[in-house]
């Protein structure tokens, strides 16, 4: 799974970065980045999935890669 951020989205409220700050932080310009692109426990892409929903202007975009099932 891929996890990006788009800075064009992203007001910088800080809501991701709060929340999973091992995974999102704010940059120098107050806007998120993702610090941590690849998880394999499947707890961490649930909550990855639910901070993406959280965003308040969905600039956090989570792609699914072919998986093993
Ligand atoms: S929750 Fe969304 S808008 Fe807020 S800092 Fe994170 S990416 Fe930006």
């Amino acid at each position: 799974m891929n996890v990006e951020v788009d800075k064009d989205l992203c007001i910088g409220c800080g809501f991701c970065a709060s929340t999973m700050p091992s995974v999102f932080e704010l940059d120098d310009d107050g806007l998120s980045q993702v610090i941590k692109k690849e998880n394999e426990e499947e707890n961490t892409k649930e909550d990855i999935l639910e901070v993406a929903e959280g965003c308040p202007t969905n600039a956090i975009l989570v792609e699914e890669e072919n998986e093993k099932e």
